[in-house]
């Protein structure tokens, strides 16, 4: 029963949850008198989620069906907890994240504690020979539900259960799983924490996530206790081959479990009716030709750039772009995260601590700091130094 993932059609005012568990066994383990964690993806809140919507957070009525089904069953210890984005100059947070996405309103409506992980302790866990810490209350629950949402990603293909469990580490750990290798220290993780049921919100599905505009409606739940099988279930509907995914193949090579979707009992609708074509990748040079700017480019590090710059950097020099629509500059270079030690280093721009420590002594760039630098920060200076090829000396920190 262990490696049996249901796929379930949404249909409004239906107990959909209640039947895609049902369909996989998924409550087998389940009981009343458990402290209860749901781990729902509420990665970003505030100004920056405003006009994404759809795909990029759980759907508040999926997450109160399974509310529902928990209370039906008699569970009374019911937390919601995550660690989302925290860029508080465009006013994202996780109590932000909380509000936007309806489950402040939901935890509230049904009594429930709503934890924001950054508020709570951190135990220090050695994985693969690094400390890391993941939060104390997802580790003190008996019963972990883990809620991804159908995405594909720009660093790691794909975001399902496996890697929504990152939203469960301190600031710090999350910023050195880049650092120690992404792919292998979600998996490492996913095998630490193993949820007890998986839950994924496939209303919709995302294109080049974590966080973008670009989603599709697919209508499909999936559940099942095995967070790899139901990871690979979830990749075959994202259009995309679970070998080919880097956290998938460290996972089935750290626990011997196998890639191979034959070896998956799949219940309820079958595969091929669901499946959709995905995207993943995004580059930089996509959002310059959307806004015709020329004559930039920006140098990064694909996985080695944590997501807190990704979101900072792309909002900052999205609203650069946007402002200098159509004009053209003398080369320049911007860098961001930890990229090897760049050659040339006039006309270049080093955004954030990654990027400046690579590049230590390099005379002649102009240095934003800060671990992500803030928002507002990067958008004065890049932009400033696009139009006059300079900062003032009082932004050039
Ligand atoms: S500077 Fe940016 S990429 Fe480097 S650790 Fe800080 S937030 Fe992550």
């Amino acid at each position: 029963m262990e490696r049996t993932v249901s796929i379930v059609r949404y249909k409004p005012g239906e107990r959909n949850v209640e039947k895609a568990i049902s369909l996989c066994g998924g409550a087998e383990g389940l009981k009343s008198h458990f402290k209860v964690m749901i781990k729902p993806n509420v990665v970003i809140g505030g100004r920056l989620y405003k006009n994404l919507k759809k795909g990029v957070v759980i759907n508040a009525e999926v997450l109160e069906e399974l509310i529902v089904f928990l209370k039906d069953f008699g569970c009374t210890d019911i937390s919601i907890g995550d660690g989302s984005v925290q860029l508080p100059e465009l006013g994202a947070t996780t109590e932000t994240a909380f509000l936007t996405s309806g489950i402040t309103e939901l935890a509230e409506r049904y009594g429930l504690k709503l934890l924001d992980f950054y508020q709570h302790p951190f135990k220090k866990v050695t994985l693969g020979g690094k400390r890391i810490e993941i939060s104390v209350p997802v580790l003190e629950a008996d019963y972990v539900v883990n809620m991804p949402v159908l995405k594909a990603h720009n660093q790691t293909q794909v975001s399902l259960s496996i890697k929504n469990l990152k939203g469960a580490l301190n600031f710090p750990s999350k910023k050195n799983f880049h650092k120690f290798g992404l792919d292998r220290y979600i998996a490492l993780l996913g095998t630490y924490l193993r949820p007890h049921l998986n839950i994924v919100d496939g209303l919709y599905s995302l294109n080049k996530g974590p966080v973008s505009a670009d989603w599709q409606e697919v209508g499909v739940l999936l559940a099942g206790n095995d967070p790899l099988a139901v990871d690979i279930v979830g990749t075959k509907v994202l259009g995309f081959e679970p070998s080919d995914v880097g956290h998938l193949r460290e996972y089935a090579a750290i626990t011997g479990e196998s890639l191979d979707i034959g070896k998956i009992a799949i219940t309820g609708e079958s595969l091929e009716d669901v499946q959709v074509t995905s995207e993943w990748e995004t580059t930089w040079d996509e959002m310059m030709s959307a806004f015709n700017v020329k004559g930039v480019s920006i140098i990064t590090s694909g996985a080695g750039v944590c997501s807190s710059c990704g979101f900072a950097m792309s909002r900052a020099l999205y609203m650069v772009f946007r402002d200098l629509t159509g004009q053209s500059f003398q080369p320049v270079q911007f860098v961001v995260g930890e990229v090897a030690k760049i050659p040339e280093i006039s006309q270049t721009m080093l955004l954030g601590k990654c990027a400046i420590n690579m590049n230590k002594g390099a005379a002649g760039s102009i240095r934003v700091k800060g671990c992500p630098p803030n928002v507002n920060d990067v958008y004065a200076m890049v932009k400033e130094y696009l139009t006059t090829g300079a900062c003032t000396p009082s932004q050039a920190k």
